[in-house]
């Protein structure tokens, strides 16, 4: 409330204005890059980092199939054609097995992408050293979509930061919100300056509205980067609470063999946003479908994994590279899995109810 008043008294509301510098200043660096640019959302930030690396009709552009939507679509605003990457089974994330596959495909048609879009889903990195060392041997940049891992970290690195251009998003269902918003963040100062220009419309510096670039509307106003500030200041905190949600359900269904939570891979630290886990259908005599009407019936809000993107009628006819010739590890993994309830704000009351609903069940299903 402090930021929102100071830019209500200073008459700063928007555009720009100091707290939209300040929460860029903040952001990079509690994260360590040189820059950010906060922006409108996660997917203008995506769409800027295109614009960046200049990715035009005709091109292509590798991307995780197991993410939300948001992570491919301005592959589409820019013309160019998404190629789809599996998902590895213990991250979840981009499996190298398929990436190397679709580079070598590229490769020999002697077309290469134009970026790699890798996603960090639900806070879990992927294994970036396997698909950073791909990526390099083709000298490919990759966009990291870091919009649900903020915090997050690889090898004692903060997510985000490991890509040529880093995306974070400030949606309402993310672990920080500005109401809506966004932040592009890289380390080469330059194309964070050309992305703060093509944000604001690419207006060359002349006194007359001259352009000669095509730009867009994307910055962040300054009210809600007032927003964005108050919530940095909160997010180890949710952090933690995320980290001790997820402890909590994993300590009582552990019992259970036939679930398996996402795990914290080895040299990675999760944010935990939203606690994750697949049900062995057979073994647990329930399936998803069930369990979610059981939540449904006692007003728990829970949801499905997100649905991979080779499977979305938008995407109908798109090249998909599985992590096995015959195994599609993300469809295996949409079809049995469940993001379960983890707001901060649940009470311990909150999440005993989730727990009661889901041991009912398995037990009487034995
Ligand atoms: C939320 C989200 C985005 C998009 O962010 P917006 O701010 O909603 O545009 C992109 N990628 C992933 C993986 C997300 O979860």
């Amino acid at each position: 409330m402090k930021y929102i008043q100071e830019a209500f008294d200073s008459n700063w509301i928007a555009p720009l204005g100091f707290n939209v510098d300040e929460f860029e200043k903040e952001f990079a660096n509690y994260i360590g890059t040189k820059g950010a640019v906060a922006v409108s959302s996660g997917t203008a930030a995506i769409h800027l980092a295109l614009s960046l690396l200049e990715v035009k009709r005709g091109d292509t552009v590798f991307c995780s199939t197991l993410t939300f939507v948001a992570s491919a679509n301005p592959i589409l605003y820019q013309g160019a054609e998404p190629v789809f990457i599996d998902s590895e089974p213990n991250s979840w994330n981009m499996s190298p097995v398929a990436l190397k596959k679709a580079f070598e495909d590229a490769d020999r048609k002697g077309k290469l992408p134009k970026a790699v879009i890798i996603v960090q889903l639900y806070g879990q990195s992927a294994k970036m050293d396997e698909l950073q060392s791909i990526c390099n041997a083709y000298q490919v940049p990759i966009i990291e979509d870091a919009a649900e891992s903020l915090g997050s970290k690889y090898k004692g690195k903060f997510s985000g930061t490991f890509g040529e251009y880093g995306i974070f998003s400030f949606n309402g269902n993310k672990i920080i919100t500005t109401s809506g918003g966004g932040m592009l963040v890289s380390n080469h100062q330059e194309a964070i300056n050309k992305a703060r220009f093509l944000a604001t419309q690419a207006r060359d510096p002349a006194i007359h509205y001259q352009h000669s670039k095509l730009g867009f509307n994307y910055r962040l106003s300054n009210v809600l980067a007032g927003i964005g500030r108050g919530q940095l200041e909160v997010l180890d905190e949710r952090i933690r609470r995320k980290r001790e949600i997820f402890q909590t359900y994993e300590k009582e269904l552990k019992k259970f063999s036939c679930i398996s939570f996402l795990k914290e891979l080895k040299d990675s630290f999760s944010n935990r946003w939203l606690t994750t886990l697949t049900i062995n259908e057979n073994q647990a005599g329930v399936t998803v479908e069930e369990i979610l009407k059981a939540f449904e019936k006692e007003n728990i809000e829970a949801r499905p994994i997100w649905k991979p993107l080779h499977l979305q009628p938008l995407f109908k006819n798109i090249p998909y590279y599985p992590h096995h010739k015959d195994v599609s590890i993300s469809e295996k993994i949409f079809s049995t899995g469940i993001c379960l309830p983890s707001g901060t704000s649940m009470t311990e009351v909150d999440q005993n109810r989730v727990i009661n609903c889901i041991e009912r069940l398995l037990c009487h299903s034995h």
